[in-house]
């Protein structure tokens, strides 16, 4: 099964697209931390991206796509994948489909989470981050049980650089002129399903799981 969660920044996909992926077995295939990781150890891609994710811009689209392909090649991907953060441009999202239409596979069901933008802004600014696993906590919605530590594996939580109001505005704009416009070529392809992504926690996983299982049983 390959599910695309699709959203602004700050949606909350990253933190649904873990709890799913853990409930359904599948792997959770995020593309900024991928970059966030390459860039923390220094790697050729790490220092080739690390100005892009600095300035919120996006990384181009040949160096994503590759990154993005080797990594749902690995075994743990086998089982089926969700995608956090890809597509985020047209070019991404024809490449993907052709990449697994080569394989004789197909884009499953494509998760909207819809989130107002003044509610986006709200949750980025109160944002951290775990410096270990990369579980995302948020000082309003889900705190973590400890101040400053992940309830997952006990790593310290930092504020992500590029969360400052500064790049949060750049990351949204770019956001409404290069990703929206997936929305659309999702639900063109009948795979969309919107999901309100307000509200409790385990409101919207339900909304999602629900979404989900109503495209295994099409
Ligand atoms: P995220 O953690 O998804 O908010 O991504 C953080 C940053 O990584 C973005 O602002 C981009 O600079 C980069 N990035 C992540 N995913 C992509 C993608 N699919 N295409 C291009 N750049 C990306």
């Amino acid at each position: 099964m390959y599910v695309i969660f699709l959203g602004a920044p700050g949606a909350g996909k990253g933190t649904q697209a873990g709890i799913v992926a853990q409930k359904l077995g599948l792997a959770h295939v995020a593309t900024g931390d991928l970059f966030r990781q390459a860039v923390a150890k220094g790697t050729e891609l790490g220092l080739k991206v690390q100005s892009y994710l600095k300035e919120g811009k996006l990384v181009p689209d040949d160096v994503t796509v590759k990154m993005l392909l080797e990594r749902i090649a690995a075994p743990d991907c086998r089982a089926g994948v969700i995608l956090d953060g890809f597509p985020r441009t047209l070019e991404q999202a024809r490449a993907l489909d052709k990449a697994l239409a080569d394989l004789g596979k197909t884009i499953d069901r494509v998760i909207y989470v819809n989130v107002a933008e003044d509610e986006l802004l709200r949750r980025l600014s109160s944002r951290w981050i775990c410096r270990a696993c990369q579980a995302p906590y948020n000082a309003v919605n889900s705190p973590p049980a400890v101040k400053g530590k992940c309830d997952r594996c006990g790593g310290e939580l930092y504020q992500r650089p590029d969360d400052t109001p500064e790049t949060v505005k750049k990351r949204l704009q770019v956001y409404f002129a290069e990703t929206a416009p997936l929305i659309d070529y999702y639900k063109r392809q009948g795979k969309l399903a919107e999901v309100a992504g307000e509200g409790d926690m385990a409101g919207i996983g339900q909304r999602i799981i629900a979404a989900l299982k109503e495209a295994v049983h099409r």
